[in-house]
């Protein structure tokens, strides 16, 4: 199938896998204007749609340290049982209809204890909503699966709290980690104590590196801490020359180490300069595990439909492609290997194999 001729409802229905994408990223804006009136917190603006440009606006600075900033105002309206929970069913519904299959949501608990919740409680009543959503999508014929990775803050002191809740909640829907926030002068080694307890209790983990910062925290990521996959790590390019993988980009692609591409994201960030001169199309390309994710859907105005439609138009990608990536992304999963299996045979193939 020619590139051109495949419209935004293929490109929804095709089943995907996003293993890159915050829950306090993802809100819906009319969610946010509610919710902030209910609480009393001041917004931009008051009109969904104009909030909506707002965040993608705000975010658009080039700069992780201004995006992430963005994110006041979707916590603001996530420190009550009430805000977690609708935002947390919502998410999953939102993933439903953009042809999510399997999802894996991010966040940091230590970010919603402002209202008096322990981080205990947090994480108890984002699953509540989880699965409430899950109940609604599965009612409404467009089931999703959902696995949970807590997230410590890598600039604050919280980080091991965190990695024990993943242990804690490890057969209650939590099913990895990831350290998230401002990666410049917080390495991941900072955070070593969590990640060897991780690796103790057999907790996969991933780790945010090679976005704001390079090789360096690629290899540290990797080889010190032992993450199983990288969130963006876009920079592993500047270990390739010709199209020849050095040995920390050959490291990443013998052990079929996932890459967490976010590509709109990294635009706003200013990881990367153009959707057609995307690192996620060149590293497809030469074998690597890349995957293809929304990173914050709100906050880059963006869904999974959407990314895929941009390589599509600007990167040239096929649904051959697409489905490269979605494979990708479920063999890379932090879900049991017999479930990624019957992931694999009973849902994603056969969705792509009636597109082709
Ligand atoms: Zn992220």
């Amino acid at each position: 199938m020619s590139s051109t001729r495949i419209d935004t409802e293929t490109l929804r229905r095709l089943p995907k896998a996003v293993l890159h994408d915050h829950l306090d990223g993802g809100l819906r804006p009319a969610t946010v204007v509610e919710l902030a009136e209910a609480v009393g917190h001041t917004l931009p603006t008051t009109d969904p749609d104009e909030l909506a440009a707002w965040y993608v606006e705000a975010a658009n600075s080039g700069d992780l340290v201004r995006y992430i900033a963005t994110f006041e105002h979707t916590l603001a309206v996530m420190q009550t049982r009430e805000g977690l929970l609708r935002t947390a069913e919502e998410y999953v519904l939102d993933l439903a209809a953009d042809g999510v299959v399997y999802g894996e949501v991010r966040y940091a608990p230590e970010l919603n204890t402002r209202g008096g919740l322990t981080m205990r409680e947090v994480v108890e009543t984002v699953q509540e909503g989880l699965a409430a959503g899950r109940a609604k999508a599965a009612a409404a014929g467009t089931p999703v699966r959902v696995g949970t990775l807590l997230c410590g803050m890598r600039m604050f002191d919280r980080v091991r709290e965190a990695a024990d809740l993943a242990v804690a909640f490890r057969d209650a829907g939590v099913v990895g980690f990831d350290i998230a926030g401002a990666e410049d002068g917080f390495p991941p080694a900072d955070h070593l104590d969590a990640f060897a307890h991780l690796r103790r209790e057999n907790v996969p983990f991933t780790i945010h590196a090679g976005e704001a910062h390079g090789l360096p925290s690629i290899h540290q990521a990797l080889q010190v801490c032992g993450a199983q996959r990288i969130g963006h790590g876009v920079r592993i390019t500047d270990d390739i020359v010709d199209g020849k993988p050095g040995r920390l980009a050959g490291w990443v692609r013998d052990r079929r180490i996932a890459l967490e591409m976010c590509p709109t994201s990294n635009l706003q960030t200013g990881a990367a300069i153009s959707i057609a001169g995307h690192p996620v199309t060149a590293l497809k390309d030469l074998g690597f595990r890349v995957t293809l994710n929304t990173d914050n859907r709100l906050v880059s105005g963006t869904t999974m439909t959407r990314e895929m439609s941009l390589l599509v138009e600007q990167a040239g990608w096929t649904v051959e492609d697409l489905r490269t990536v979605t494979v990708n992304a479920v063999k890379s999963a932090f879900l049991p290997f017999d479930e990624r299996n019957a992931l694999l045979r009973d849902v994603v193939l056969p969705g792509y194999a009636s597109a082709l």
